[in-house]
């Protein structure tokens, strides 16, 4: 099915599509042809899809329709709200919904606003108004309090990852959110995971909704090769330099345990002439966007992240994905390998298993209904043996279940709280 099959309007299609040719996007993807045709009719949305579906041009196209012919006043209301959990997706939400207005005969304005930095420019921002607003809760209710965004005019609201923004425990700002918008609105729904409070917040806020669940297609699968390699922890940052030497990685986004392990594996990396980038919490907001950009941009080869990472961020073409230590629960896991084979590529993600974390990673695989082939390579053949107590590998906390720990909320909530 083609775009121009989806329902779009005679006078925005021509805009739309011109963008559309420009980032190469051949046909819809699952979740376009499914949601787009319904969203353009005015309906609630609620859509499951896997990560890298394109679950962003699926809400943001319909949205920027309804800007063509729009009046143009001078204080440009807010039509558009879209609230993401985190700093990285909302920049790159906004990013998307910039390239796909490009050719809109009204330059749409998009705001894109989260903690982390200044909120004075944010507000300067805004004061001539936005078309399209894209925010994590916490800044959005911020700048509600500063009399710096009004939201009483929003014609679709979106909640994009809506199951880690409650993760993150941003409910009670959702609902001050919720109960500043307008009754009549169009509201788009989208979530990796339907637990009960999940389908709770839909049913709270959606009217009849058109509901939209993209099973994983044989074509649409993501094609990721997922590797075990046994080594003792001592020997990993040898056997991360060896691998990708060998196995000519071009890029590769290393997962650690913390912030010190992010910053002393790179450094060791850089040492032995790989050019590699710590990314964790506590980088500076403006270094932070750096690093992805330079590794977007290819160039940086290596960037070693803690989970921070893990959801969300689009990289291009991202061929290798390596648990260095392994994620603490199994649906990190699939959140870190979910950073390659995204957009139809073919990907990599590698574990890194020690005598210590083998317990661990034996669950992870056990929740994944997986087993793989514990490798060894040449050299870096593994000599330690379990210790008694392996129930704590890596101090890592062991295997959790889907609901997060308070230490994982405060971990969450230190995350998103403003770094300056
Ligand atoms: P998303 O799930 O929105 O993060 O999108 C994942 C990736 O797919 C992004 O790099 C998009 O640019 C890309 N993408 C979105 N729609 C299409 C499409 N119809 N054809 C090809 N790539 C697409």
């Amino acid at each position: 099915m083609p775009f121009t099959s989806l329902g779009f309007s005679p006078t925005a299609l021509p805009f739309l599509s011109r963008a559309i040719a420009e980032l190469g996007y051949l046909a819809p993807t699952a979740i376009q042809a499914a949601a787009i045709p319904g969203i353009l009719q005015g309906r609630d949305v609620v859509a499951s899809a896997q990560t890298g579906s394109g679950k962003t041009a699926a809400f943001a196209l319909p949205m920027l329709q309804q800007l063509v012919g729009a009046p143009l006043t001078k204080t440009r209301t807010v039509r558009g709200l879209v609230l993401v959990p985190t700093r990285e997706l909302a920049a790159q939400v906004g990013e998307s919904i910039v390239a796909l207005g490009k050719y809109l005969p009204q330059h749409p304005k998009v705001a894109v606003v989260f903690g982390g930095v200044s909120i004075n420019p944010q507000m300067m921002g805004l004061r001539t108004g936005a078309d399209i607003v894209v925010a994590t809760p916490g800044r959005l209710i911020d700048l509600l309090d500063h009399n710096a965004v009004k939201i009483s005019d929003v014609q679709t609201l979106v909640l994009d990852e809506a199951d880690r923004m409650l993760d993150l425990g941003f409910g009670e700002e959702l609902n001050r959110i919720l109960e500043l918008l307008p009754v009549k609105r169009q509201s788009l729904f989208f979530s990796a995971t339907f637990a009960p409070a999940i389908e709770a917040l839909a049913n709270s806020m959606l009217h009849d909704p058109l509901r939209v669940e993209i099973k994983a297609e044989p074509e649409g699968e993501p094609d990721i090769t997922q590797r075990a390699i046994a080594v003792d922890a001592p020997g990993r940052t040898q056997l991360l330099r060896h691998l990708i030497q060998a196995e000519k990685w071009t890029r590769v986004l290393v997962f650690v345990a913390t912030k010190h392990a992010a910053e002393i594996v790179a450094d060791k990396l850089r040492k032995a002439d790989i050019n590699a980038e710590p990314f964790h919490g506590e980088l500076s907001q403006g270094k932070r966007t750096q690093v992805l950009m330079d590794f977007k941009a290819k160039a940086v080869q290596v960037v070693v992240a803690t989970d921070v990472a893990a959801r969300g961020i689009d990289i291009k073409e991202l061929p290798v994905v390596v648990n260095y230590d392994l994620p603490r629960s199994a649906v990190d896991y699939t959140h870190r390998i979910g950073r390659t084979g995204r957009a139809g590529q073919s990907g990599i993600a590698i574990s890194f298993v020690s005598a210590a974390s083998a317990s661990h990673f034996k669950l992870i695989e056990k929740r994944h209904a997986i087993k793989l082939v514990l490798e060894e390579v040449a050299g870096f053949e593994p000599v330690e043996v379990a210790p008694v107590n392996a129930a704590d590998p890596q101090g890592a906390g062991g295997i959790k279940g889907k609901r997060p720990s308070k230490k994982d909320k405060l971990r969450a909530a230190n995350f998103e709280k403003p770094l300056s």
